[in-house]
Order: C-alpha cells, then sequence, then structure tokens
C-alpha cells in the first residue's frame, strides 16, 4: 500500500528555523516507507523572507504546496486552509517553529494504524515558557474543565493527527471564532494521545503574546460555554432571592410585629434592602435575555447537528 499522508504547516515569521525544521521533517518521513507525504505549507502573511524560503524549498522538493495569505489571520486560520487543501488519508499538523518535534510523527502514524481516528499531542512541560504563560494555560484548562461543553485535554496541542474521516468533518465547521483543538475535540472521534517534551523555541519569537492568548481563551469559553453568558442570570436570581426573603423578614418584624425582636431596622436599611432587591430583579432579566442570546448564539455559529463515523449500508 502507499497510502498519502498530508502534513499542514502554518509559517509566520519563522525564515530562522524553516530549513532546520524541514531538513528533520524530511529525515523521519522519509524512513517511512510505506507511505507518500505532501506538505502543506501555510505562508500567513510572514514579513521576513519566510515565502522566498518556501518556494526554495518547493524547487527542491516536488510533494511541497504552498498557500500564501495576503497578511496576517492568524495561526487558526492557517491551519484550516492547509486541512481545506489536505488531500491525504491522514492529516498531520505541526509547528515550524520546532517545538512540535517531527522525530514524534512516526509515532502519530503507528497509533493511527492501531485504529485511533485522531491523534494528540500532548505536552509534559513548557521548557523556556515563562510562569505568566504556565500559570495562564494551567488556569484555562481548570476553567475549560468546569464549565466548557467540550472536554480538552489538559496540555493537549496543536501538534495532531487526524483521519481522513476526521477531516471531512472538521472542514464543514463554519465558525469565524474558533480554536481548532476544541472544534476537533468536540466531533468526539476516537482519541490516542502521545506525550512529548516541548522543545524551546529555536529562534524568532512567539507569534502569541499574553494579550493574544488571553483573547484566544476568552474567545473559547464562549464558543464551547454559555456560563459566562448565563452568569448574571445565575447571580440575580440568587440576589433576589436572598434580598426578598429578608426584605420579607423586616416587613413582617417592623410593621406586623411592631418591632417584637428589637431590631429596630431603619429607614435607610429597608431602602437598602429593596435597593438591592430590584437588582437581583435587573439581573435576572438579563439572564432570561441572555437565554435567548445563547438560542442565537448556537443557531448563527451552526454547527453540524450531529456526527456520523461511517454509514453501514
Ligand atoms: N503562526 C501562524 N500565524 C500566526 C502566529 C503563528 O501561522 O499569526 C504559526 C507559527 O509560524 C508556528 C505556529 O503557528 O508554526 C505556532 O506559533 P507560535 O510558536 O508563535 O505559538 P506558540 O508556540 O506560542 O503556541
Ligand atoms: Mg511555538
Amino acid at each position: 500500500m502507499c497510502n498519502l499522508i498530508s502534513v499542514v504547516l502554518p509559517v509566520y515569521n519563522e525564515s530562522a528555523s524553516l530549513d532546520e525544521f524541514f531538513l528533520r521533517l524530511k529525515k523521519t518521513t522519509s524512513a517511512e516507507q510505506s507511505y507518500i507525504f505532501e506538505f502543506i505549507f501555510v505562508n500567513d502573511g510572514s514579513g521576513d523572507n519566510s515565502l522566498a524560503k518556501l518556494v526554495n524549498l518547493k524547487n527542491q522538493n516536488a510533494n511541497i504546496k504552498i498557500l500564501d495569505f495576503t497578511r496576517n489571520f492568524g495561526k487558526e486560520f492557517a491551519l484550516a486552509a492547509g486541512l481545506a487543501e489536505a488531500k491525504g488519508e491522514a492529516v498531520i499538523m505541526l509547528d515550524v517553529d520546532l517545538q512540535h518535534p517531527p522525530e514524534f510523527i512516526p509515532q502519530f502514524l503507528r497509533k493511527w494504524e492501531a485504529g485511533a481516528e485522531v491523534v494528540v499531542g500532548v505536552r509534559n512541560k513548557n521548557k523556556g515558557e515563562n510562569l505568566v504563560k504556565n500559570l495562564g494555560s494551567n488556569l484555562f484548562y481548570k476553567i475549560m474543565g468546569a464549565i466548557g461543553e467540550t472536554k480538552i485535554a489538559p496540555h493537549s496541542t496543536d501538534f495532531r493527527l487526524v483521519n481522513k474521516v476526521v477531516l471531512d468533518c472538521f472542514n464543514k465547521f463554519t465558525e469565524h471564532e474558533r480554536l481548532n483543538r476544541g472544534l476537533i475535540d468536540w466531533l468526539g472521534f476516537r482519541t490516542d494521545y502521545i506525550y512529548f517534551d516541548a522543545e524551546e523555541r529555536k529562534s524568532g519569537k512567539a507569534g502569541y503574546s499574553f494579550f493574544k492568548l488571553l483573547h484566544l481563551a476568552i474567545s473559547s469559553f464562549v464558543a464551547h460555554s454559555l456560563f459566562p453568558l448565563k452568569l448574571a442570570g445565575y447571580l440575580g436570581v440568587l440576589i433576589t432571592f436572598f434580598s426578598g426573603i429578608f426584605g420579607f423578614f423586616i416587613l413582617i418584624e417592623k410593621f406586623i410585629l411592631n418591632d417584637l425582636l428589637g431590631y429596630h431596622f431603619s429607614g435607610p436599611a429597608v431602602l437598602a434592602v429593596l435597593i438591592v432587591f430590584l437588582v437581583g430583579l435587573v439581573l435576572v432579566s438579563l439572564g432570561l435575555m441572555a437565554l435567548y442570546i445563547g438560542q442565537i448564539h448556537s443557531e448563527v455559529i451552526n454547527r453540524p447537528l450531529y456526527v456520523v463515523r461511517k454509514k453501514y449500508d
């Protein structure tokens, strides 16, 4: 058999690592005798001479394709573009900054041969990443685990293999705000894991600044959970409930029992409870609106209703 395997590679200002990366990629893939490979590089609006380097590589290797974006759209979209182009029986995606060592590709293929539909690379530890980024990513997985409807394995990366069925399903997603790995997890195919040590970035700097990552984290909460939207409503219910009970107690004690218990509730105290109660009501109404907005949200992102693995006729 001579199956085609696609490798999708997003590139943003990586001219310093491209040559070494491709050398290592070529070395491991050429050792895989039973497969042929296509390499799909997506140049995501690099400002350096990454494109020239890619064209140069392409001139020496017939199995390279290049998609050249007009400007920087971001890695999620670069990946999406490459995946839409992939023709292989399986697709492997990895970063070209050498943080996803290409030498692990054979392990991904073995898991796929053994029946996994998705193989996910999981980082053992983050060498060379700063404390803030590490704390941030831990916090992200904690919150996502608690409120997200998609279960995302902690420290799972974009270093992944998906088979053709998964790829076809993935290519049907139309949403714009996306975290590709969240979408792949959402599909729910049989997943296996490969653990690897992330190397330090060889050169250049990470395109994802703290704020870009924060934005990505927030937008994936929004995409995979309606909890933030409903939060106001939950708060409102709590506030209304407790201030209502307290207000009721004050009314009875002060006006019906004529301060029998001797609390001497002042006018301002009564007013304060009344205001808190009204704020609660406002939040409850916001929560009700959130229910409608939540429905609009899920209609608009237009996820597939279900995912079929295979049809047996
Ligand atoms: N990348 C991209 N577009 C961007 C930022 C990054 O295509 O806007 C590519 C980059 O060239 C690399 C991969 O995505 O191959 C991972 O980027 P980076 O190393 O900056 O991210 P991190 O390692 O911090 O997740
Ligand atoms: Mg990186």
